[in-house]
């Protein structure tokens, strides 16, 4: 089935330009995975430079197998004065694994000749020979028409130049960039529509920025004026105000304007998706974003409650199931016998009603005390395999504790002493390290090594912290998430207290059980199975 619209994520490369917004290439790696699971057409990796950190990012991609998306370098036209196959640029995206490009390029004269300072033909030759050598190389080449709609209003006959130079030299499409974002829908629509008419031929994109707060709607009438891909980002992070929401847009691309984009269950997996991103990012996640948040279909009490049980349309948009929401405003995207019983399937566990019951009871409790699992796949394994009598533990806590000593001459020292009993026997084991946390990790691996010595592979590749602003006692709650690898896997885990070690603690141990579990189930294939089946 083709798409009538295609979509289009640039979430990696300029939603990184938000404040505070970082991932890892590995991180990265993992939000491809759930774009490409979610349904997105293209996946805007960044630059492939030579920086290690972009270079990890495309080693990892390179060597990934995507089900649908397929990876966009993205880069500048070439320098001016400069051959198109002699510019470093064009050259590192012609060699990279990235089927498709896309190009930046200037579309207002304002910016050609005040801040580029080229001539308009040169500017035009800086776009027609960077397409042209890009798709000499085998790329599918997209344009970014830089300022498009301010350079439609300084000049629109010139803007159109520079759309047909990169279509003539074989650019697959032209995206329509509102980069300040300070454009308002009908002045989009109308230059959309006016460029569709010029050019009829050539596809277009629309990437817009929420300066104005109409980021989603300008996205939404160039659309309908015509445009047939559509840029953003998830949840709309970008620089400044950020860019068009993807999230919100799909959703009322397929919902209100009936586009055929996602299937049920692809289109289902928005909100989960969506708050993935935002965990990794160490963002709570806005509760009140169109579709995806929290009380997006939160009811009060009284008449509203009462009409849905009656009939939901009554107080509701969409069904809430659709894009994988829920009414309860207490109820996760985990809570729910259904999912429960499927998560616990893909981890080979076998669970009765009651047992998912009792999950979805116990999943409902810790999240009002602040838990969250969208990140945490790890702990939440975990909490279905205690539930159901099918969990090992490591060891048996005596006691732990973390000694913080900062000298006059301002170095800080951190110690940690681990007391558990393994197998009947007492382990002690004292180790110091960079922060307490990093103590209690090589005093209680010390211990456990010696009878796990694989657990020594598993690699804590990430610790995020948040203070709970949402709960109710006097005291924050602080919110630990750390993700693991061992070299075949990731596994996400939580901890959640008052006090920081503690929560650090409580995710450390998961991760480490969940490792010697995954490790087992990696060595004894049928083991997860034969635990499931235990009566
Ligand atoms: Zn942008």
């Amino acid at each position: 089935m083709t798409r009538t619209i295609e979509l289009y994520d640039a979430t990696l490369r300029d939603g990184m330009g938000g404040g505070g917004m970082s991932l890892t290439a590995q991180e990265k790696l993992r939000v491809v995975r759930r774009l490409d699971r979610l349904g997105v057409d293209l996946i805007e990796a960044g630059f492939p430079s030579s920086n290690p950190k972009e270079q990890e990012l495309f080693e990892l991609l390179v060597a990934e197998e995507l089900a649908h998306a397929q990876i966009v370098a993205f880069g500048m036209t070439r320098r001016r004065g400069v051959d198109a196959a002699e510019d470093e640029g064009l050259t590192i995206l012609a060699d990279s694994f990235a089927p498709v490009c896309t190009l930046v390029g200037k579309s207002s004269t304002l910016h050609v000749e005040k801040v580029v300072r080229v001539s308009r033909e040169e500017n035009l030759a800086m776009i027609a020979e960077s397409i042209a050598y890009l798709v000499g190389r085998g790329k599918r080449a997209i344009l970014d028409a830089e300022h498009f709609f301010d350079g439609w209003a300084e000049d629109p006959g010139y803007a159109l130049e520079t759309l047909s130079a990169a279509a003539q030299a074989g650019a697959e499409r032209v995206v329509l960039c509102d980069t300040n974002g300070g454009s308002l829908p009908l002045a989009v629509m109308e230059a959309v529509a006016a460029v569709r008419e010029a050019l009829p031929d050539l596809p277009l994109g629309i990437h817009c920025h929420d300066d104005t707060g109409c980021a989603v709607a300008n996205s939404l009438v160039a659309v309908q004026a015509g445009a047939t891909q559509v840029q953003g980002t998830m949840n709309g992070i970008g620089e400044r105000t950020g860019n068009a929401n993807l999230v919100t847009l799909i959703a009322d691309l397929q919902l209100k304007l009936g586009h055929d984009l996602l299937d049920t269950e692809q289109l289902a997996r928005l909100t989960e998706t969506a708050h993935f991103v935002d965990e990794l990012l160490n963002r709570s996640p806005n509760p009140a974003q169109p579709f995806v948040g929290r009380h997006a279909f939160a009811h009060k009490a009284g008449l509203h409650a009462a009409g849905i049980r009656l009939d939901a349309s009554t107080f509701e948009q969409i069904d809430p199931a659709l894009v994988g929401n829920r009414r309860d405003v207490l109820v996760s995207e985990l809570a729910g016998r259904g999912t429960v019983r499927e998560k616990a399937a893909a981890a080979g566990l076998h669970l009765d009603d009651e047992a998912a019951s009792r999950i979805v009871e116990r999943v409902k409790q810790l999240e009002h005390l602040g838990y969250q699992f969208e990140a945490a796949d790890g702990s939440f394994e975990l909490l279905m395999r205690r539930e159901s009598g099918a969990h090992e533990p490591l060891f048996q806590l005596e006691s732990w504790r973390t000694i913080v000593e900062q000298r006059a001459d301002g170095a800080v020292e951190c110690e940690a002493t681990v007391k558990v009993w393994i197998d009947g026997e007492r382990y002690v084991r004292t180790a110091e390290g960079n922060g307490p946390v990093n103590a209690l990790d090589r005093a209680l691996r010390q211990a456990i090594t010696e009878i796990h010595p694989h657990l020594a592979d598993i690699e804590l590749v990430n610790y995020k912290v948040r203070i709970l602003d949402e709960t109710h006692g006097t005291q924050a709650t602080t919110r630990v998430l750390i993700d693991a690898s061992d070299g075949r896997g990731e596994w996400g885990t939580i901890g959640v207290g008052e006090n920081i070690i503690a929560a650090s603690w409580q995710a450390l141990v998961d991760s480490l059980e969940y490792g010697e579990q995954a490790g087992r189930g990696a060595q004894r294939p049928e083991s997860a199975v034969d635990a499931g089946e235990r009566p």
